[in-house]
């Protein structure tokens, strides 16, 4: 009688004991959940990849308690970080956790499947390029969870969690939290790198590679505003290809498109990052030089005039001579406090507009000032 009452008693405890154990785990479950939505939340707010990848690589370890997080995508093109240096985003120094593979397998060596989470202990030969070396860090990784970032069925990437604690990432483990947050982030850089694409492709030329009109025209208020404030002058040169029809007509578009492209980029070659250039027209350049008077803007496109006279443009069995004349307007001239900046924009371009067409006048492969 008194054993099955001890029995009974030690299975009530036990009973107890289990409860309490389901109880905190799926307290711990909540936590976790929570905090998967908080980050989903916050990566579904991001309007561009970099905002992403920065919120992803630095709120994240916080987030979870992770030690080191990093993002390892498939850019077999290049075709993610020229979008990053378009943006002026210098990716190496902002983001030394985000990393790119031009080789697939690089990504798939560090998963097993291409749906579910992998978690284990740390690989030396797989994680060392991507965690911080044990010698930089007193925190040495010991466990990894890898979330495979899957795309319309294709791998786009692999998200590395790294953790101190053995124990925190064991194989078998349940992964269920994991791989909902590799689908959202999976979406969102999906999304993001779209809508940089977008811009991106809105405010460049597809042919040339340099900036198109309307970027020219968002920049132009916005730089005459600056000169204004700070009281220094800005030149605006008109480039325009001598006789292209010429070409076209002679050896096709194909050529035709060839030089415009060598000739667009002479001319960026040929400025500093901080001067504008757009394709504003076919055959037509338009260029703004911030802190430049019209005397050293006249060095720049007599600069600009003889690199692209000098080079020679070859399609297939053709090398050609290219020539262009430039129009040189600067802003001094059109103080006028009763325009808007849009306004002095519009006069700025129309001035290198005529001084270009005086250029033309005078014979092609010239510049000209307007004055
Ligand atoms: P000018 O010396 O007076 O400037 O003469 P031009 O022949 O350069 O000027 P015109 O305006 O008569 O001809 C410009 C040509 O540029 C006509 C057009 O077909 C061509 N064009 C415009 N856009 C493109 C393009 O993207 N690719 C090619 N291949 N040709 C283009
Ligand atoms: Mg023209
Ligand atoms: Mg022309």
């Amino acid at each position: 009688m008194r054993r099955k009452k001890n029995n009974l008693r030690q299975k009530k405890k036990n009973l107890n004991r289990q409860y309490k154990q389901l109880i905190s785990h799926a307290w711990q479950n909540e936590i976790i959940l929570r905090r998967c939505q908080q980050m989903e939340l916050r990566l579904m707010q991001c309007e561009s990849f970099a905002s992403l990848v920065q919120t992803l690589l630095t709120e994240s370890p916080k987030n979870f308690e992770l030690d080191q997080v990093a993002l390892v995508l498939f850019d077999p093109k290049y075709d993610i970080r020229r979008l990053l240096l378009a943006s002026e985003i210098d990716y190496q120094k902002l983001f030394p956790n985000l990393f790119f593979q031009y080789k697939k397998q690089m990504i798939t060596q560090l998963l097993e499947t291409e749906i579910l989470p992998k978690l284990g202990p740390y690989d030396s030969m797989l994680h060392n390029h991507y965690f911080l070396s044990p010698n930089n860090t007193d925190r040495t990784i010991l466990s990894v969870a890898a979330l495979p970032l899957v795309q319309e069925k294709r791998i786009i990437g692999c998200l590395l969690f790294g953790d101190i604690q053995a124990d925190r990432f064991v194989t078998d483990s349940a992964t269920d939290f994991l791989q909902h947050l590799g689908s959202v982030i999976s979406i969102c850089i999906d999304m993001t790198l779209l809508r940089d694409r977008l811009k991106y492709s809105s405010l460049n030329d597809a042919l040339t590679g340099i900036n198109n009109r309307r970027f020219f025209e968002q920049r132009l208020p916005e730089e005459i505003s600056r000169c204004k404030r700070s009281k220094t002058p800005i030149s605006c040169l008109f480039v325009d290809v001598d006789h292209f029809k010429h070409f076209n007509d002679t050896y096709g578009h194909a050529t035709g498109d060839l030089i415009l492209k060598q000739v667009a980029g002479i001319i960026r070659k040929e400025l500093r990052a901080t001067d504008v250039v757009g394709r504003y027209g076919g055959e037509e350049f338009v260029v703004l030089l911030p802190n430049t008077d019209h005397q050293r803007a006249q060095e720049i496109a007599e600069r600009i005039r003889k690199c692209i006279q000098k080079h020679r443009y070859k399609h297939e069995e053709h090398s050609l001579k290219v020539t262009v004349s430039i129009g040189i307007a600067d802003f001094q001239k059109f103080v006028d406090e009763n325009k808007t900046l849009a306004e002095i924009g519009q006069a700025l371009v129309a001035a290198a507009d005529n001084a270009l067409y005086k250029a033309k006048q005078s014979g092609r492969n010239c510049i000209a000032v307007n004055s």
